[in-house]
């Protein structure tokens, strides 16, 4: 019989009761380091004394009013991320799916307002990843995710990921922009070169397209700067944010210039939820403690550790990992073939450390934005132990399939 809960995933059979920091403990005692952040989104770990007591105020104030009416807690964090970035106006949604939906609206209504209604496609990339709905799933182009789902949505182009030629030479005069992931997330922690961004940059100002950046997953801190975008020095048109930006709350944003936001006038988008008092008072919390004087910094530094000791793990375990990519502390532990990202998260889990798997058979890491040396070593220890569990079980097969060979 089917679960009353829809299968949709294959769940690792943990359930956590309780969390502190990057901690989290299950029911019957066990204690976990979060080095996932449930998908890179406890941006703050877990309990955080300021988040949850802007989350508490909040709740016995009001939760939900509609965007009927003004939200100033709303109105407060748009000003706070417009002054803090290139965009010029926030719309505020629930999901990374939902805030990629708005940006290739935001980015279609833009050209159609502007003369140009037949420039409604978008260049995407190969490996990337947009998130489930209808749409998001064609701008993810992924076959596997696409499967069974009818016809994939009209107006999504792939080219592969870093390969200028390739983006030229797709562009028509049916584009209206490119959208990317400064990281590739999902697809296996794959960051896209500064040059590579810089010349999308100036191959959208060429040819007249927007270019929408997706840091649903590389935004809010995550590199180690507010938006992943800023290591290359370009200013993008429009960018959707989500998954770290209310510490774990459901939310998700737009943030765009003004040439882009100003096509959606009342009436043209819309959510029920989106931006409303609880949601932006998390956010609000958030945006304390990663715009707090020196906070970036601390991630820049402690990221900084992370990928020495991970460094040495795949020099240790040369035989298994393959390498590490990503940026700041969304990092990737590209395995051989040997042995799976599966068996390395199993193994993990063993040694008491979350992780998080990606494609291209990639271990991801992407602990909150808060911990320190010591929870760094503590990881990269039972990182190790499970690397170890893993390189003497690749062994193990591979003698007994030499054995059955014989
Ligand atoms: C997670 C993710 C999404 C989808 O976000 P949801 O909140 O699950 O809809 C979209 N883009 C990127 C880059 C992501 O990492």
């Amino acid at each position: 019989m089917i679960p009353a809960l829809m299968p949709t995933y294959n769940r690792a059979d943990l359930a956590f009761e309780r969390g502190e920091g990057a901690w989290l403990w299950t029911a019957d005692g066990r204690r976990f380091l979060d080095f996932g952040a449930g998908i890179a989104t406890s941006s703050l770990g877990h309990h955080h004394p300021h988040l949850t007591a802007a989350i508490v105020e909040q709740a016995t104030q009001v939760l939900h009013v509609s965007n009927l009416y003004r939200v100033p807690q709303a109105e407060r964090l748009a000003a706070r991320l417009v002054e803090t970035s290139f965009a010029d106006s926030a719309f505020f949604c629930n999901s990374g799916a939902e805030a990629n939906e708005g940006m290739v609206k935001a980015m279609r209504k833009a050209m159609a307002e502007t003369g140009r209604p037949e420039r409604y496609r978008m260049i995407c990339f190969e490996g990337a990843f947009h998130g489930r709905t209808l749409a998001m799933l064609s701008a993810t182009g992924n076959a596997k995710y696409l499967a069974g789902f009818g016809p994939p949505v009209d107006g999504f182009d792939h080219v592969p990921f870093g390969n200028m030629n390739a983006v030229r030479a797709a562009i028509t005069d049916r584009t209206a922009g490119i959208m990317i992931e400064p990281v590739q997330g999902e697809g296996g922690v794959r960051p896209a070169e500064a040059r590579f961004l810089q010349e999308l940059r100036a191959t959208c100002d060429e040819f007249g397209l927007l270019l929408g950046l997706d840091e649903v997953q590389t935004g809010m801190g995550r590199t180690g700067r507010l938006w992943a975008h800023q290591w290359a020095g370009i200013e993008p048109d429009v960018i959707s944010s989500a998954k770290g930006i209310a510490g774990g709350v459901p939310m998700g944003a737009i943030l765009a210039k003004e040439h882009v936001a100003k096509h959606l006038k009342p009436g043209t988008h819309g959510t029920t939820f989106g931006g409303g008092p609880l949601a932006c008072a998390a956010a609000n919390a958030v945006l304390d403690v990663i715009l707090a004087p020196g906070f970036l910094d601390g991630v820049q530094r402690v990221a900084a550790l992370l990928w020495q000791a991970l460094e040495g793990l795949a020099t240790r375990h040369a035989g298994i990992v393959e390498g590490v990519r990503g940026q700041g502390l969304l990092v990737g532990l590209k395995l051989a073939p040997a042995v799976t990202n599966g068996d390395l998260q199993n193994a993990a889990v063993a040694e008491g450390l979350l992780t998080v798997a990606a494609g291209e058979n990639v271990l991801r890491l992407a602990p909150p934005l808060v911990i320190g040396e010591a929870e760094v070593r503590d990881a990269a220890e039972r990182l190790d132990r499970a690397l170890t569990r893993c390189a003497q079980a690749a062994q193990h097969r591979q003698a007994q399939q030499r054995q059955a060979a014989q």
